[in-house]
């Protein structure tokens, strides 16, 4: 696709969107110049208990880093979350929540809970929290389906000022265990079992294998959820249900610091050990209210989709904080896209009218395998923004998702961004900028990106640059330490390129100034001399008809410093063979040049995938380079059964 292929806002979109293009020029230069001045005025839109008067504190510097936004401020993120919004839209849905079974007569279907409700669940929570003796500072993990009471877990852990840590309901008890462990935590909550494409997890066994180790110490609050059978420890254990009963719904808010902890979040674990994220309550609630509000255009009384699960960063920003600080209606999806069929997504959108819908590029390749037809069953009229985040979105991947789901009339947020940066840091603004499909484009306000040459760590000056993806300075939603561990902090961002925040992400920047992801730096392959990103040769490759997702790596090569390995998945109905084998490599020749066909191409009928569902090219280049003995770290893997497949099947030239 030439980079010159721009899809613009509709001038309609344009003039009533919260920015169009002049907007966006100004405020972004405005929070470039002057940062300052521009959060001291944006910093305004959470409300403050004790008003702040210094803004920003920052240093990058080696051996000194230190992030500290609006410091001298108070607040309460739950309070800014339900109890300010209580006069102007107490009736108002706040959640949405759509069970796993769409039919499910004890589950009673979709729940409405407004923000009346809301406050009085939450209070509630809040009071059984401190019943079992936690408070501020304390640290509680949530280990829950996507029910509401996990968004009421997290609000009631904000309100008394306990750090939460939420650990995504599909990881194992070992992966628990260290978690728990890893930040002292002194409760877990968590429910009898998980629903989720008709299966059920029993998700209480996995806490108490996880807690073997310390059963009298860590409590554990439990959801009934299912109502199924359960191992229940008389002496630390507690039924949410019951211990509400003891209680009242009236709990003041606690007043934090602006930069007392909010929670804890592990990464995605796509490179290797995860990452104990840190973040603060002032400066992330700002940064993930105005990304929210500004990113998919929102305005009051839509409905807002985003089918992230709550235990990654994307659905704290985006599903909880971000849309509740707005007083927006979110909804909370508990199943999976392809339960009871593919077109489960596409019959939420019609069923609760659906105004952004924001997803994943693994769930739009999947949906997009599985044909058309799901999609065009549904009345999709209420949608008006579309977005994704997660990966790098393959054209082909796009342009499917804007002419079949969003019927051409959509505009596509490409969000990049990190559990590290709290919220969007590259993307488009529906009304401002115009998209190229596979770029996330612009810079949001406040935010410096700059490429720089890998090697000598020199910034690029030229528009045109492709290099290294690193940010010269701090915005309030950046992430402030490593839990227990700042000089971990300092060494993984701050110290391959000094005075800047390395993301880890490669990156080209085109003509026009706009950002395209070209995979995780440690990805980038190297042949002859060309660098490449493992993108561009992905992208090439799904956009083949018969290939529905693909993942290439380098291995040593004897001529070539490095070959290119490609591991392809095919569409659903297409059969492996040589000739289909020649073809791609042919069809990536062409696309791309001779230099990017692969040197060996294997069928995979499974990729190896972060429970987010990321590709984990760091095993798949283990693979390749026939080093399956030392594939590290694969606990965070959703279906490690795929990597034997892979190894057993692999391409020996
Ligand atoms: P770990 O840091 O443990 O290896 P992870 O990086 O996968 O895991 P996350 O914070 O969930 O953990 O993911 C952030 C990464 O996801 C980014 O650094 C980038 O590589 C990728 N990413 C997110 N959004 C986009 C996007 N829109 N385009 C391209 N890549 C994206
Ligand atoms: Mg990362």
């Amino acid at each position: 696709m030439p980079d010159d292929q721009f899809r613009h806002p509709s001038e309609a979109l344009a003039r009533e969107a919260h920015a169009d293009r002049e907007t966006y020029e100004a405020m972004y230069k405005a929070s470039v110049e002057d940062p300052e001045a521009f959060w001291r005025e944006h910093g305004e839109r959470v409300d403050w208990i004790k008003p702040f008067t210094q803004v920003k504190n920052t240093s990058f510097a080696p051996g000194n880093v230190s992030i500290k936004w609006f410091e001298d401020g108070t607040l309460n993120v739950a309070a800014n979350c339900i109890d300010r919004h209580l006069k102007e839209r107490g009736d108002q849905t706040a959640i949405i929540w759509e069970p796993d079974d769409p039919d499910s007569v004890e589950g009673g279907g979709a729940q409405h809970i407004t923000y009346q409700q809301l406050h009085a669940h939450v209070c509630k929570f809040a009071n059984v929290l401190k019943n079992l003796g936690i408070g501020r500072g304390d640290r509680v993990v949530i280990y829950l389906p996507m029910i509401p009471e996990a968004a009421y877990a997290m609000l009631a852990c904000a309100r008394i000022g306990a750090i939460h840590s939420i650990v995504f309901a599909g990881f194992s008890a070992d992966a628990l265990g260290a978690r728990i462990n890893a930040c002292d935590a002194k409760l877990v909550i968590t429910a009898d079992g998980a629903p989720r494409g008709g299966r059920v997890t029993n998700l209480k066994d996995n806490v108490n294998q996880a807690l073997t180790h310390d059963y009298d110490v860590v409590k554990c609050l439990v959801v009934k959820r299912t109502g199924q059978q359960i191992a229940f420890r008389e002496e630390c254990d507690y039924w949410l249900h019951e211990e509400q009963e003891k209680v009242s719904d009236v709990c003041e808010p606690e007043e934090m610091g602006a930069e007392d902890p909010l929670f804890i979040l592990y990464t995605s674990g796509s490179t290797g050990q995860p990452k104990g994220v840190v973040h603060t309550s002032g400066g992330y609630l700002v940064f993930a209210a105005m990304t929210h509000q500004y990113t998919f255009d929102y305005r009051a009384g839509e409905v807002f989709w985003c089918t992230a699960d709550v235990g990654w960063v994307t659905g704290h920003s985006y599903i909880v904080y971000g849309p509740l600080a707005n007083g927006a209606t979110t909804l909370m999806f508990e199943g999976v896209p392809t339960y009871p069929d593919a077109g489960r997504f596409w019959d939420v959108c019609e069923k609760h009218k659906v105004n952004q819908f924001y997803t994943a590029p693994t769930a739009i390749r999947a949906l997009m395998g599985k044909g058309d037809e799901y999609v065009q069953k549904h009345d999709l009229s209420s949608l008006r923004i579309l977005g994704t985040v997660g990966e790098p979105i393959n054209p082909e991947a796009w342009n499917w998702y804007d002419r079949v789901v969003g019927g051409g009339r959509c505009p596509i947020v490409d969000t990049w961004w990190q559990t590290e940066t709290g919220g969007h840091l590259l993307t488009p603004l529906p009304g401002a900028t115009p998209t190229k499909p596979g770029s996330a484009t612009l810079p949001f306000f406040g935010v410096q990106p700059v490429v720089l040459e890998p090697q000598s760590g020199e910034a690029i000056e030229t528009t045109e640059a492709e290099g290294v993806l690193c940010i010269a300075d701090s915005w309030p939603g950046q992430m402030r330490t490593v839990w227990g561990d700042h000089e971990r902090f300092e060494k993984t961002y701050f110290s391959d390129y000094k005075n800047y925040y390395f993301t880890g992400d490669g990156c080209r920047r085109d003509a026009d100034g706009y950002y395209w992801i070209t995979g995780r730096v440690d990805d980038v392959i190297n042949v002859s001399g060309h660098r490449m990103g493992t993108a561009e040769v992905e992208s090439a490759l799904v956009a083949h008809d018969a290939v529905a997702e693909a993942a290439v790596v380098g291995y040593p090569h004897p001529v070539k410093g490095q070959g290119i390995y490609a591991y392809v998945t095919l569409m659903g109905g297409r059969e492996p063979s040589d000739e289909l084998r020649k073809e791609l490599e042919t069809w990536v020749r062409k696309e791309i040049g001779p230099i990017a066909k692969p040197d060996c191409l294997q069928w995979a009928p499974g990729l190896p995938k972060t429970r987010s569902g990321k590709i984990m090219r760091r095993i798949l280049r283990k693979i390749a380079e026939n080093d399956h003995g030392a594939l590290g770290d694969i606990s965070t893997l959703a279906d490690p059964s795929v990597v034997d497949d892979l190894i057993e099947n692999r391409v020996n030239r």
